[in-house]
């Protein structure tokens, strides 16, 4: 694995772009996240850089091959000013995520919310009246449309199926939610999306339904027919996978758009590069293969599966990323994202608009029971049955705002900051104070990850474009 030395010139000094030194194998790389920018040079160029960055009044005192060197840097915009990222403020979702039910016919091995079984506490298994699913997609649909009367770059609403829970064990509201949603797009004129994210243990009909209702798909597959029926084996104990590799079988023969999410145990980590190779050639089309090490909560606690070391999830990842490329997959861990600009991980400090199945809105899809102590800081609003609305509470959503990367001291030095952007707030700041986050062992993975994709972009361009 190559190291990420990481060196950094003075933020207080230098407005926007920040400049890193990043090391690996083959020597230095000046990286500018927010510009976007990469350049291999050899030690003198990029000290000269660096000088330049903190002192732009150095460069009269530099010769002339030394002021060329610079120019080279400037020219391809290293030093321009950029701006920090900021996220959305006020809060008008156009897009929903529906938990139908916390029913599940899975019993994973690692479920962080003990689907099935009603959360760690064993809460009462529920499915979502439809009212309170219909007037979330109401409220959704006519932000969005007023959004694009409003001229915001805002073309559609969307409504994700998801669960803490298996969603198509609420077959039925399902349904209901699809048509619902179709016959106000056509009414308020303005298109919905239906996304999904199910297990893939469908019936016939649910697999039909599925195939000609969502615009994508989100299947949660543990890569080999093995690790699916030993980690994520039905109610009934049997195995799954024949199952869900007949749904991905056929969403893959009616060219659906949909992903893989394979959950990485220490047991599996090894085999990655097998699971592409098994995935390319059973499951042509697949827009994506999304590997995470598992994380260790719920059910994962109790059961013998543990999370990999970062050695061995970053080693098997990149042994992954050749395979992948050859095949001409798409291979996505959510630490590493190069491409990104961003200040928070993921929506939770724009209040991401998530129902639970008894009608309590959550930003965090893994905090969905108002027994989980970090619902304090997650919940933000409920479906109030008697008023037939929701309600907001705007103290918790400035609340939630703060969680962006703008806050977190332990981030400021760290070359993927506004990649990672401090990563998932439910693992990282489980019991703990913003001002307390200190990262988490994905750290290493995040910067290894990243790193590599720095690297491979530099590899795909032409060396004479890039290299200083
Ligand atoms: S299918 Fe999803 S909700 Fe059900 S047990 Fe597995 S991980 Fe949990
Ligand atoms: S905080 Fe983490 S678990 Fe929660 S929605 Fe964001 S990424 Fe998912
Ligand atoms: S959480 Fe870790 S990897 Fe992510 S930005 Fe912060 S320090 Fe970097």
């Amino acid at each position: 694995m190559e190291s990420v030395e990481c060196d950094e010139i003075n933020r207080d000094v230098l407005p926007p772009p920040e400049l890193f030194v990043l090391r690996d194998g083959q020597g230095p790389m000046l990286y500018a996240p927010l510009g976007r920018l990469v350049a291999r040079a050899n030690e003198p160029a990029i000290a000269l850089a660096l000088a330049y960055a903190k002192d732009p009044g150095s460069f009269e005192n530099m010769d002339a091959d030394e002021q060329a060197v610079v120019n080279m840097f400037k020219e391809r915009g290293f030093f321009e000013p950029r701006s920090f990222p900021h996220h959305e403020v006020g809060f008008k979702p156009a897009q929903v995520t529906l938990f139908p039910t916390n029913r599940c016919n899975l019993r994973c091995s690692y479920c962080y919310a003990y689907g099935g079984e009603g959360g760690k506490n064993g809460e009462p298994l529920v499915t979502m009246s439809a009212d309170v699913a219909k007037r979330a997609v109401d409220l959704v649909a006519h932000n969005a449309k007023e959004r694009a009367d409003n001229g915001e770059n805002v073309h559609n609403f969307l409504v994700s199926i998801h669960g803490n829970g298996e969603p198509f064990c609420a077959y039925d509201l399902i349904k209901e939610i699809i048509w619902y949603g179709r016959d106000l797009a056509e009414k308020l004129g303005i298109p919905a999306v239906f996304n999904a994210a199910t297990n893939g243990v469908l019936s016939e009909e649910q697999l039909e339904f599925v195939v000609a209702n969502f615009d994508s798909v989100n299947i949660s597959f543990d890569g080999l027919p093995q690790f699916q029926d030993a980690n994520r084996p039905q109610a009934s104990g049997k195995g799954s996978f024949a199952m869900v590799d007949r749904t991905m079988k056929r969403l893959s023969e009616a060219k659906v758009d949909f992903g893989i999410r394979t959950t990485v145990t220490a047991d599996m980590v090894e085999y990655m590069p097998q699971i592409v190779e098994f995935v390319a050639d059973n499951y042509p089309g697949i827009e994506q293969l999304h590997f995470e090490p598992v994380w260790e909560c719920g059910r994962c606690v109790k059961s013998s599966c543990s999370m990999p070391s970062s050695e061995a999830f970053i080693e098997s990842y990149l042994a992954s990323v050749k395979i992948a490329d050859e095949r001409g997959l798409r291979l996505v861990f959510s630490g590493a994202r190069h491409d990104m600009i961003v200040d928070t991980f993921c929506k939770v400090s724009s209040g991401s608009f998530t129902v639970t199945p008894l009608g309590d809105v959550t930003a965090c899809y893994e905090v969905s029971y108002r027994s989980d102590a970090r619902s304090e800081r997650f919940f933000f609003g409920h479906y109030d049955y008697e008023l037939g609305d929701f309600v907001f509470d705007q103290k918790k959503l400035d609340e939630l705002s703060k969680l962006n990367v703008h806050n977190i001291a332990f981030c400021n030095d760290c070359f993927c900051r506004w990649h990672c952007a401090g990563d998932c707030a439910a693992k990282v700041l489980d019991g703990i104070s913003l001002e307390e986050h200190s990262g988490s062992v994905r750290c290493e993975i995040n910067r290894a990850l990243t790193l590599n994709q720095i690297q491979r972009k530099l590899d795909w361009r032409p060396k004479d474009d890039e290299t200083v």
